[in-house]
């Protein structure tokens, strides 16, 4: 990002690993929509920065305080990646996301450079940086950075219960995988919203068990007719603020709604009192994004090692060489229709 709407080549020395950081070469990059968002202004009129946080990558060097990770490892890692040491990731029941304040653990171009490039930096490295297992495809790995790890997170903050009745707005790549999720977590009936073709085919196979268009009429009111009535939780992957009211209309009393979407500034939500039943209905709104760590990726990897899903059928463009990075970028800017996800991979891979 040279700055606000304007991206390119940047000359950058290479950085530099303090005692507890690592320097990872990375080998696949995949650009996001969120990265597209910054690059346009959405979170800062940041200058000269280095764009990307979804990566996979071999370290090339470590900090004189890195015990468990050497040059050659190869390494998956969260595109969040908090300051252990701050007292506020310690806090029970927490989200480490949030080290220093809010979205304080998102290094990766929100705190300073990120991962397209040579060379990046990776804070905390004993504790965000994870190997890669032989048995985990390179793409998996890359999709355990940021896709997979939020898909599930909010999947994990909806509540779900064996045989609950799950909703899920959005089946972009995040909301694809919180329908994975729900699944793992026992979902009975997963209704998944959206309207691509191809989203929609890879939703039923990642355990959606119906799929709910806005072309067939509202929403809201296809499903309270199938169902007979509301569900135990949804889940907001995709769509603007007024998401959160159609959830609220959806939603049982004592269920969870359970948002991750990136609301844009210009936003505002009203509570209708009807749906949140007067203040009496107790129902958890519950929103966030994606927790970060070594441990989690750790987790991610365990998943995807033991079959449970394949995250790697969300890339469906696929860019080899660094130099292409800008073409995969410039295609996450203008979203054809049928992209899922698009990847980088630097050398030739199976
Ligand atoms: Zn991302």
């Amino acid at each position: 990002m040279i700055k606000v709407g304007e991206h390119g080549w940047l000359e950058k020395d290479a950085p530099v690993a303090g005692p507890l950081d690592a320097i990872v070469r990375p080998i696949a990059v995949a650009p996001c929509s969120s990265d597209t968002h910054v690059m346009h202004g959405g979170a800062g009129p940041f200058e000269n920065r280095i764009l990307g946080h979804e990566a996979v990558g071999i370290v090339e060097e470590v900090g004189e305080l890195v015990k468990n990770f050497k040059p050659g490892d190869k390494v998956a890692i969260n595109c969040v990646t908090p300051d252990w040491n701050v007292q506020n990731v310690q806090r029970k029941g927490s989200n480490p996301s949030h080290d220093v304040g809010l979205m304080g653990s998102f290094k990766f171009v929100l705190q300073e450079d990120g991962v397209f490039a040579e060379l990046f930096k990776v804070n905390n490295a004993d504790a965000n940086l994870v190997i890669i297992p032989d048995d985990v495809p390179i793409k998996s790995a890359l999709m355990a950075a940021d896709m997979m790890p939020t898909g599930f997170y909010a999947a994990e903050q909806a509540n779900i219960q064996l045989g609950d009745t799950v909703v899920v707005f959005g089946i972009g790549p995040v909301g694809l995988m919180a329908v994975a999720g729900a699944r793992l977590l026992g979902a009975g009936r997963i209704y998944a919203i959206g309207t691509r073709k191809n989203c929609a085919e890879l939703a039923l196979e990642y355990g959606a068990t119906e799929i709910i268009s806005y072309k067939d009429g509202n929403t809201v009111e296809q499903i309270l007719e199938k169902e007979g009535g509301q569900v135990d939780s949804v889940i907001i992957a995709g769509s603007n603020a007024s998401a959160i009211n159609e959830a609220l209309a959806l939603v049982k009393p004592n269920g969870t709604i359970s948002s991750v979407n990136f609301y844009d500034i210009s936003e505002k939500f009203d509570i209708p009192l009807i749906e949140w039943g007067l203040g009496m209905s107790d129902v958890t709104l519950k929103t966030g994004f994606c927790p970060g760590g070594g441990m989690r990726m750790e987790k991610m990897l365990n998943l995807i090692q033991a079959g449970r899903v394949d995250p790697s059928k969300l890339i469906n463009y696929e860019f080899e060489g660094f130099d292409k990075i800008p073409d995969a970028f410039i295609m996450m800017d203008e979203k054809p229709r049928d992209l899922i996800k698009p990847a980088v991979f630097f050398d030739k891979i199976e």
